[in-house]
């Protein structure tokens, strides 16, 4: 009796073990990833303003400016918005980290319908040397113009071409306008 109990713990160990590196594994660490918005100092920049709205992604790349940074946003609709990251608590977080972005320093954020905000490597992952994935018709869909694949950014899935792998998805924190933005992996 004592053996069938230790037996259900061992199995209930082994579950939740289970559980949670399957969880793990749907986060990318091929490329590194490191970004951070402070957006109290960017309240109404498209980034932020996008992530109140559901079906609305933007691709995100950073650069560095005479040693400040600065980031680039563009939409659905391939409006494109560069926001000076100026403030010393940003400046202080890239010149440590340096500036990584996935494969391509460019990760694509927004809200999507059933999973809340979600961000994406901006490249296609069945493709050796990445690349960049464009915005289909204004779409919460992006493509591969090199191996046709189309991928679901809701879902993050394959909806049109051959099988393969989903996009490289990174971790996302953000409580709200006014608070800080990160996604890593
Ligand atoms: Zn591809």
């Amino acid at each position: 009796m004592k053996r069938t109990g230790i037996q259900i713990a061992l199995a209930i160990c082994c579950y939740f073990l289970l559980i949670s590196c399957e969880a793990e594994s749907y986060i990318s660490r091929k490329y590194a990833c490191s970004f951070r918005l402070y957006t109290e100092y960017h309240t109404t920049c498209m980034l932020v303003e996008s992530l109140d709205q559901p079906q609305t992604f933007v691709k995100v790349s950073l650069s560095s400016l005479n040693g400040g940074y600065r980031m680039n946003a563009t939409n659905q609709q391939n409006k494109s918005e560069t926001i000076i990251l100026s403030n010393e608590i940003e400046k202080q977080y890239y010149s440590n980290m340096g500036i990584n972005l996935g494969a391509k320093n460019l990760i694509i954020i927004g809200q999507t319908t059933f999973y809340g905000i979600q961000a994406f490597d901006g490249t296609c992952p069945n493709c050796s040397n990445t690349p960049e994935l464009s915005w289909v018709e204004k779409s919460a869909k992006v493509k591969c113009n090199q191996c046709q694949r189309v991928y679901d950014l809701n879902t993050s899935a394959i909806l049109e071409g051959e099988n393969g792998d989903a996009l490289m998805r990174y971790y996302v924190g953000y409580q709200g306008r006014g608070t800080l933005l990160e996604v890593h992996n």
